[in-house]
């Protein structure tokens, strides 16, 4: 079995678009759609043929695509939460947290992560050691809590952290830099983060991106992934909210 090919773009105002493809059966999905005519444009470029959109929730920068793409890829299959299948445009397939699936040969995990919305799931390529996390965390991050509690995007975090340390998280926006002078000022002696400032600071500096993390950095830098419980996470949260 090859290894799946990740390609990352950037589209819209910071988001990041991703296409997955499996060398093997030449299955090409997009992870979230934020930018139809940019996700075309990329799979015209590689020379893949879209089959399957991976959902991770519900909002216009990851589902506004949705329509569009099944229109110019007749047959395209789109995977998303069951729990939010009202909200997510042209859904061919629900699914749910503990579910698996396979895209080809690649087995691809579906994990519950609700916190930013209550519906949002993400994606765990466990041969890819990669996993698709759509607005749950950011690199030095969370996703603002639009419609769980503090203890939502708590236990989250938690499932996220409970996967292999090599694992590379791939966000869907990039707020790296936004996002490091808030953790500092949570964790101004935190010697991993200030480090990991001064690379995301370089690497934006040439344009380029922050993103993917890994869990274990994360673990090591991100002020929710540090936080000990829900109630301080919550107070975390409201700070950045007022940042
Ligand atoms: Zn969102
Ligand atoms: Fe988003």
């Amino acid at each position: 079995m090859s290894r799946a090919i990740i390609h990352m773009f950037p589209c819209l105002t910071d988001n990041y678009g991703f296409l997955l493809h499996d060398p093997d059966s030449g299955l090409t999905a997009s992870v979230d759609t934020p930018d139809a005519k940019e996700i075309t444009a990329q799979c015209q470029d590689k020379g893949w043929t879209l089959t399957h959109v991976f959902n991770t929730h519900h909002h216009w920068d990851h589902t506004g695509g949705n329509l569009d793409l099944a229109a110019a890829y007749p047959g395209l299959e789109i995977i998303g939460p069951a729990h939010d299948a009202a909200r997510i445009p042209g859904l061919t397939q629900g699914v749910r947290g503990g579910e698996s699936f396979y895209f080809g040969p690649q087995k691809i995990e579906v994990i519950e992560t609700p916190g930013h919305t209550t519906g949002h799931i993400i994606y765990y390529i466990p041969q890819a050691s990669a996993a698709f996390v759509g607005d749950t965390l950011f690199k030095m991050g969370c996703g603002r809590l639009f419609e769980g509690s503090p203890q939502d995007m708590f236990d989250s975090l938690a499932k996220i952290a409970a996967l292999p340390g090599e694992t590379l998280l791939y966000c869907a926006h990039e707020y790296t830099l936004s996002n490091g002078r808030f953790a500092l000022t949570v964790e101004p002696d935190n010697q991993d983060l200030i480090t990991e400032i001064t690379r995301a600071k370089a690497l934006r500096e040439q344009g380029k991106p922050t993103v993917p993390t890994q869990v274990k950095l994360e673990k090591a830098i991100n002020p929710f992934m540090r936080a000990k419980t829900a109630q301080h996470l919550g107070d975390i949260r409201r700070a950045k909210d007022n940042f």
